[in-house]
């Protein structure tokens, strides 16, 4: 069965700009696949209705075993146990530190303290980065902090993580450190779902591609390149 199954999905915003238009699509456990297309052709759109930030307006999805349509706004978090998410600007609580920012992700599904300790070290462990664990964001570089939000994206062990850009802040270097860690975490079974620009990073590490413009689906390649010019 689908992790991901989209059928007929369109999403308008309040002011008559339609984002997506009839989106059917099926993603498959443990998959890798890059969502690309010009600026404004709905990538973030596709992205935020399947964690449930935006509601879809017409067709049906489900993600993991949540039904998107049905999904009750009391149920979000329990969505969002299933889906670890990964923004281009990282979006760490400035005020936490690494742990406590960690943690934090483990503490609103209800885990416990000894939980939370052991797992935010092994996640740290998995990027890298357990010696920065009492550090605050903004001591560390914009790579560091990207592989941080990694690290919080899995702490709940979720079967789909969706990245929005991960390396769109970063230089080539540490995009493919970020990468690598994207490729580790897919290769433990993770589904991994990720919109960029980056041409080089889809066209050297090859997955599935998903062309999105005009708010449609308009390729989706097995081991796919990248297919534009910038
Ligand atoms: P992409 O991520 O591919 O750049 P988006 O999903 O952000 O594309 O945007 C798709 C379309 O929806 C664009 O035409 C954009 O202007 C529009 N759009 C995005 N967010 C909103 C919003 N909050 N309200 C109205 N229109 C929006
Ligand atoms: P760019 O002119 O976009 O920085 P590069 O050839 O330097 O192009 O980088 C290769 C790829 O890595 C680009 O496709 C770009 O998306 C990404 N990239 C690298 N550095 C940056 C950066 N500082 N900001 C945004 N994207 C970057």
């Amino acid at each position: 069965m689908s992790i991901i199954s989209l059928s007929n999905v369109t999403k308008k915003y309040s002011n008559g700009t339609t984002a997506l238009r009839n989106i059917n699509l099926e993603i498959e456990p443990g998959e890798f696949a890059y969502i690309v297309g010009p600026s404004g052709a709905g990538k973030s759109t596709f992205i935020k209705l399947l964690y449930r930030e935006l509601k879809i307006d017409r067709g049906t999805g489900h993600v993991a075993r949540y039904d998107l349509a049905k999904l009750k706004k009391r149920d979000v978090p329990k969505l969002r146990r299933s889906v670890g998410v990964v923004f281009q600007d990282y979006k760490l609580l400035p005020k936490k530190t690494v742990f406590e920012n960690i943690a934090y992700a483990m503490e609103v599904v209800g885990k416990r303290p000894r939980e939370i300790k052991k797992r935010v070290n092994e996640v740290l462990d998995l990027v890298g980065l357990k010696h920065k664990i009492r550090s605050f964001p903004n001591e560390l570089s914009g790579g560091e902090q990207q592989r941080v939000a990694i690290a919080r994206s899995i702490a709940n062990a979720p079967k789909v993580l969706i990245a929005d850009e991960p390396t769109g802040n970063l230089d080539p270097e540490n995009s493919w450190e970020i990468m690598n860690l994207l490729e580790k975490i897919n290769l433990q079974g993770t589904t991994v779902l990720m919109a960029t620009h980056n041409s080089q990073i889809v066209n050297t590490l090859r997955h599935r591609v998903i062309a999105i413009e005009n708010g449609r689906i308009v390729r989706d390649q097995v081991e796919g390149d990248y297919g534009y010019d910038d």
